[in-house]
């Protein structure tokens, strides 16, 4: 007799962005002469760079010749994929071998698979968060129902505020995986290396690994702010990094990224190389390798030429971040991000004397302005209070939405 596995019955109803659409919908359909501006996206609008699409191109025709042809490949990657993100790591100062790098279609599903290589793990992670990384945890079964509060009990979560720029302190009690994003979705903190070190030094101590996500450190500007991990002394021995084709170079569709897992990566039971080896054996069994058609397109992506051609989009991104900042300051809200991060994360106003919620400001900004957001509280309940924008938008949108958003001036405090 079959069973569900009941863990999905504990999922929260209405995830962010299907609410989100619906509330959009409805107000569309009761409005259909006004236009909306949709700021909230964290999808990329811009086309793929050209040393990017003359790679797709070639690999095509490599495909549209018998004798070129090739079918499956090795599920970790290929190999010259696989050296241009050695020699990336090269470039930030981190040696990693050949087999320590798993190339994937994209970091959401190793987001979502990773916890499976531990043993009913105590979880921690930042709320607020990356919605993947609760879920995939509840369907794994690895946490227990969901209070009112929507968090789910079993489940340890890192209270970030204001006071601390974002940044969540340390556990109080013993974990066993960590998940941690920098610079971060939603909120666009970043991490130093002082701070990372804190984490790295309590993951050390209390034999727990950290997984990081590291999707948006093609963001970073700052010199002295780390862009991977393994930049941080101690790190291999306990964090596993994830990382995405998909914000730097515009593989949102295409679907592109890559997992390290280094030999040195330890739990309190395993024999060297062991954490290696079972992700290895992982792939090789649930996965055939991301699409050649993708990987030539992220060698090219990763080639000195298409980071310069990525590098102007992530300036063009940029600038709508900082015509938002500059925006919202004008308004006199609390502003983080937008800097060394695509998001802009901003606080919610004061309107006739009362605090708005996430979703409070989210239905006053479509009502009044048109203007689709992103409730903070949707990412966790650390997020609420909180909206993010985004700045993966045309620049004609942004500034439509910039000069809707200072009409409010008078009405927001
Ligand atoms: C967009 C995003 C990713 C990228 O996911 P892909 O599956 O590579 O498209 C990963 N982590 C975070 C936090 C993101 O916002």
């Amino acid at each position: 007799m079959s069973k569900l596995n009941t863990n999905y019955q504990k999922l929260q109803a209405g995830y962010l962005f299907p609410e989100i659409g619906r509330r959009v919908k409805a107000y569309a359909n009761s409005n259909p002469d006004k236009q909306i501006i949709r700021l909230g996206i964290g999808d990329t609008v811009r086309e793929l760079a050209p040393s990017v699409i003359s790679a797709i191109h070639k690999e095509a025709e490599t495909l549209a010749n018998q004798k070129t042809y090739t079918g499956y490949g090795d599920s970790e990657g290929t190999l010259e994929l696989r050296q241009s993100i050695q020699d990336y790591y090269k470039q930030l100062g981190v040696e990693i071998e050949l087999s320590e790098l798993f190339v994937s279609d994209g970091a959401k599903s190793d987001c979502a698979n990773i916890q499976n290589l531990f043993e009913k793990p105590v979880v921690a992670l930042q709320d607020p968060a990356y919605p993947v990384y609760v879920d995939s945890n509840v369907i794994a079964g690895n946490t227990y129902e969901a209070v009112e509060s929507g968090q789910y009990n079993g489940l340890i979560y890192l209270k970030s505020s204001l006071d601390s720029d974002f940044l969540p302190e340390l556990p109080t009690q013993k974990v066993d995986l960590i998940y941690l994003c920098f610079p971060n979705n939603p909120t666009g903190a970043v991490a130093t290396r002082e701070y990372l070190q804190t984490w790295v030094n309590y993951a050390l101590e209390n034999q727990a690994v950290i997984i990081y996500d590291a999707a948006y450190s093609w963001f970073i500007k700052d010199q002295d702010i780390p862009k991977s991990i393994y930049e941080i002394p101690g790190s291999k021995e306990c964090a596993i990094e994830i990382q995405s084709f998909s914000k730097f170079a515009g593989f949102t569709g295409v679907r592109l990224g890559w997992t390290v897992v280094p030999f040195d990566l330890k739990t309190s039971d395993s024999k060297e190389k062991q954490l290696n080896q079972m992700w290895t054996r992982r792939q090789n069994t649930f996965f055939n390798g991301a699409s050649n058609l993708a990987q030539a397109a992220g060698v090219a992506a990763l080639s000195e030429q298409g980071r310069k051609e990525n590098q102007m989009v992530i300036d063009f991104y940029m600038e709508n971040a900082k015509l938002f900042k500059d925006c919202i300051q004008g308004l006199g809200l609390k502003v983080l991000g937008g800097h060394n991060a695509p998001y802009v994360w901003l606080e919610t106003p004061i309107i006739e004397g009362k605090k708005l919620t996430s979703w409070e400001f989210f239905d006053y900004l479509l009502n009044q302005i048109q203007v689709v957001s992103t409730p903070g509280s949707g990412f966790g309940p650390g997020g609420e209070g909180w909206i993010r924008l985004s700045s993966f938008g045309l620049r004609e949108n942004v500034l439509e939405g910039i000069s809707r958003l200072n009409s409010l001036k008078e009405s927001i405090s």
